[in-house]
């Protein structure tokens, strides 16, 4: 066994396997993986091993195209044959909503090169007689994708793996993990069988490690504990049925080729061929989660007893959905444990608070996953970036405040959710509410239906008493878009106040905190008491985080940065600081996103609303231009609250965020709530600000800003100062320009606008796609922002975006459509 190496990886299922060969395949040629067991006897091997490409996100439709692209070359590479049938997958709807769902969904697929069809129920019926079609709507199809055996596959990749040189040694646990100071000290114990059980002998080695992956599987709360980290990956049940042979389908298969795999989303179930018979596999409710303190030592590869009552209602529609089914027996069954996470996307990236430890766990699709995965994450460690943006994947999503009653509520429901409408405006309700801020039961008596952001509550918009959000929810404008539009309209109109108590917040401080700020960001560093907005970016010159920066005095800044991001903003902060501390001095930093509250008020009526409540000798110029200006901080009284002002204000109009003690929030509350009265003043949500600040064509984190393009390419250059020098700006600098971040206005569809995931379209060609979308109250259209080829990012380019199907008409914007010369925002009074 080596006991030096440049990365170890830990688990032998198709995740662990894929990453040691990806490495390899990237040129780290000193890779080990150990497995505690045998390969593939983690979940790997009894999944159904269906490929779906069918995914709402970005980043992980690309992970699922590169796997399916992937293992089709497996065995020319290794001669193994991995199982795979490209049989296609055909998605059926049962209802409108659903073929909406679809038809969103086929943006994102066009957008990643997925090839897709539109099948009508008799062009269903005539291809695949067996099923039935008259309570049909139509159907997705996808003929590129299918299923594989997911032994075979990994087998092919460690046979692959092991010819670049990945030694793998299995019935070897690793059970400690100690960090050096530069490499991995790691602990790992011979297994041995006894009595058919996998136990510890006292055999035990240390690795010296200068990279590891954990891709543990089922025992991803083990491995968390053995870290000090913590992880929401904890496994649900997950069952499917093998059924006899169904002699129509041997009759029919004797002309035909095989069926492809058929999804009835509306029905729970997915069902596919096996052997002249079906396998049915269904996400129903009540599915427990399993092994929230880790799996027992007695469970290797068995499974859980099957419980037919479970899913008894997905099998009368399978027999609803393919009659012929009726009189087959059961042959098999499988109740397995698939890993689950919150948001049902798998935890992959650099572990929180640790050096070149690198998580891959909470897979639930982890054989559709796996390929893509290790293509991805070998990418993000061998080259310090991947070529998507890793976000919505990477560990810190989930914070330091999350539980493991909080992660196996949340992976239960996750799972009963996977086939439930996606809507993009869809609000999952376990587990919540969780993180509140005070004025949450104010907010809610108010008729606030709330959204989710990093387990925050924060209203999205207000709504009269009744009022249900769950049934007003669409694909194209729900019941609730009103409601923001009046609260968009008040803002543009009077004033609006918004909660944004859950951005991020974070005091940096010290000698050494003004040069490691210059070099960690890309603007200049503002004057005591001016802010300015800046970016700080990943080592290959993208945008990793958007920062406002407060001067509080010489060497103290107060940052402020997107909600929903604390731990992941503040990992990378924390490690970049401790990395340059020596060369640039004592550098303090402090989290305090919980302790201060933020309310942004803002509409041309603002001024004179915190004119009447706040404390000062001359209250008629204390808000004024001269007393006041714009992008400059304060700390002001409104009433007996002291507030941190900055005159900012995210939705472009004349407006204040109001940053106070978060204790005296109902306080403050209360005061802007009565002044604000006799000024017109609404409670608005994150729904209409969304809309309003792409009227002003501001950058969103997340959206236009991320990880796959610099702030030059969203086309930000006033906050980049290239006479500096900063982290990143060399990268930056060579990657010049691959598309531009636009604003569109567009002639949209009467009931819908676009949600951000649209594609987009010069003449013919397709040129680039939203990253958001709403409604404009300024120009009584929809809106949406974008990447376009840099050459067609000029203003008045006519582009076409693809909605509901249909290609709609857009024009680009000059930057900031409303109001370009800011001069509401610059108003004085
Ligand atoms: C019934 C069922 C059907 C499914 N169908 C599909 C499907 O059709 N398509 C799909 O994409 N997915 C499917 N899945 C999900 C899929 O099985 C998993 O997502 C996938 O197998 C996860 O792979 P993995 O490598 O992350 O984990 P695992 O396969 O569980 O591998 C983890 C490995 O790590 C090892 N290990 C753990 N701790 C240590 C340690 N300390 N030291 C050394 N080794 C360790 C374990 O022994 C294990 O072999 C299904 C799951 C179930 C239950």
């Amino acid at each position: 066994m080596k006991t030096h190496v440049k990365a170890l990886v830990v688990g032998g299922g198709a995740v662990g396997t894929s990453i040691a060969y990806h490495l390899a395949k990237a040129g780290w040629d000193d890779v080990v993986l150990l497995e505690r067991d045998e390969l593939t006897s983690g979940s790997t091997w009894h999944a159904a091993g269906l490929l779906p490409l069918f995914n709402m996100s970005y980043a992980t439709t690309h992970i699922h195209k590169y796997s399916v692209d992937f293992y089709k070359s497996l065995e020319a590479e290794t001669g193994l044959n991995a199982g795979f049938s490209v049989v296609g997958n055909l998605r059926m709807a049962q209802s409108k909503a659903r073929m909406d769902e679809y038809m969103l969904y086929a943006s994102t697929a066009e957008t990643c090169d997925v090839p897709y069809e539109w099948l009508s129920p008799a062009q269903i019926k005539d291809r695949w007689p067996l099923i039935r079609t008259e309570d049909l709507e139509g159907a997705i199809y996808h003929p590129t994708d299918g299923y594989i055996n997911p032994a075979d596959v990994t087998m092919a990749m460690a046979k692959g793996a092991r010819q670049r040189g990945v030694l793998i040694e299995r019935k070897w646990q690793v059970d400690g993990y100690n960090w050096s100071g530069d490499h991995w000290d790691v602990t790992c114990t011979k297994m041995v069988e006894k009595g058919g059980n996998l136990v510890p002998s006292d055999e035990q080695i240390v690795i010296h490690a200068e990279h590891v992956v954990t891709a543990t599987g089922n025992h991803a709360q083990r491995t968390a504990k053995l870290l000090g980290i913590k992880m929401p990956a904890i496994p649900v049940e997950h069952q499917f049925i093998v059924m006899d042979k169904d002699p129509a389908l041997v009759e029919f298969r004797k002309t035909n080729p095989e069926h492809p795999v058929i999804r009835d989303a509306d029905a729970q179930s997915y069902v596919r061929e096996e052997r002249g018979g079906w396998i049915l596999g269904v996400y129903e409710k009540n599915a427990p989660a399993r092994f929230e303190h880790g799996v027992p030592d007695s469970f290797r590869a068995d499974l859980f007893q099957l419980d037919l009552e479970r899913i008894e209602e997905q099998y009368a529609a399978m027999i609803h959905r393919v009659p012929s089914c009726e009189e087959c027996g059961l042959k098999d069954d499988f109740n397995g444990p698939i890993c689950y996470t919150p948001d049902g996307n798998p935890l992959v990236g650099p572990a929180p608070g640790l050096r070149n430890m690198w998580l891959a766990e909470g897979f639930s699709f982890g054989i559709t996953a796996a390929g893509g995965i290790g293509h991805y994450l070998a990418q993000l460690m061998v080259e310090g970036e991947a070529e998507i943006d890793m976000a919505s994947l990477d560990p810190k999503r989930y914070g330091s405040w999350m539980t493991t009653e909080f992660a196996a509520r949340k992976n239960e429901e996750c799972y009963d959710h996977v086939y439930i409408l996606h809507h993009p405006d869809e609000e999952r309700p376990a587990a919540r509410p969780l993180r509140t801020s005070p004025a949450y039961d104010r907010q809610a008596a108010r008729g606030a239906q709330f959204g989710w952001a990093g387990g925050w509550e924060r209203p999205n918009y207000y709504a009269p008493q009744g009022f249900s959000d769950h049934d007003s929810r669409s694909f194209r404008r729900g019941a609730w878009w009103q409601y923001a539009v009046d609260e968009a309209k008040a803002v543009r109109e009077s004033a609006g106040l918004i909660d944004a108590t859950a951005f991020t917040k974070h005091i940096v401080k010290g000698p050494g905190a003004t040069a490691f700020l210059d070099w960690f960001t890309t603007n200049k560093l503002p004057r005591v008491g001016r802010i300015n907005l800046t970016y700080a970016l990943t080592a290959h010159g993208t945008t990793r985080t958007e920062y406002t920066i407060v001067r509080l005095r010489d060497d103290e800044y107060y940052l402020v940065s997107a909600g929903a991001w604390a731990d992941y903003d503040a990992d990378y902060l924390r490690k970049a600081i401790e990395d340059k501390e020596d060369e640039f001095g004592r550098i303090e930093m402090q989290n305090v996103t919980t302790q201060w509250g933020v309310f942004a008020i803002a509409g041309p009526k603002s001024r004179d609303i915190l004119k009447s409540v706040i404390t000062d000798a001359d209250p008629e110029s204390a808000l004024t231009n001269k007393r006041f200006p714009w992008l400059s901080a304060k700390q002001i009284e409104l009433g007996m609250c002291p507030v941190n002002a900055i005159r900012v204000a995210y939705t472009g109009e004349l407006g204040w965020e109001l940053h106070h003690p978060i204790e005296m929030q109902n306080y403050l509350f209360d005061l802007l709530e009565r002044a604000g009265e006799a000024h017109g003043m609404k409670l608005v949500g994150g729904r209409a600000q969304n809309w309003l600040r792409q009227e002003k064509s501001y950058r969103a984190f997340g959206t236009e800003l991320g990880r796959d393009a610099t702030p030059l390419e969203a086309d930000l250059p006033r906050f980049v100062d290239l006479s500096k020098e900063f982290h990143g700006k060399a990268a930056l600098e060579q990657i010049g320009i691959r598309s531009k971040c636009v604003t569109v206005l567009i002639d949209g569809p009467e009931d819908a606008d676009p949600w951000g995931r649209e594609v987009l379209y010069h003449g013919e060609t397709r040129v680039g796609r939203l990253t958001s979308g709403g409604y404009s109250v300024a120009f009584g259209k929809s809106i949406g922002m974008g990447y376009v080829t840099p050459d067609l990012a000029v203003s008045g380019t006519k582009l076409r975006v693809k909605m509901l199907g249909k290609l709609w008409d857009a024009e680009v914007t000059e930057d900031s459509p409303y109001d370009p010369k800011n001069a509401v925002i610059r108003l004085d009074g």
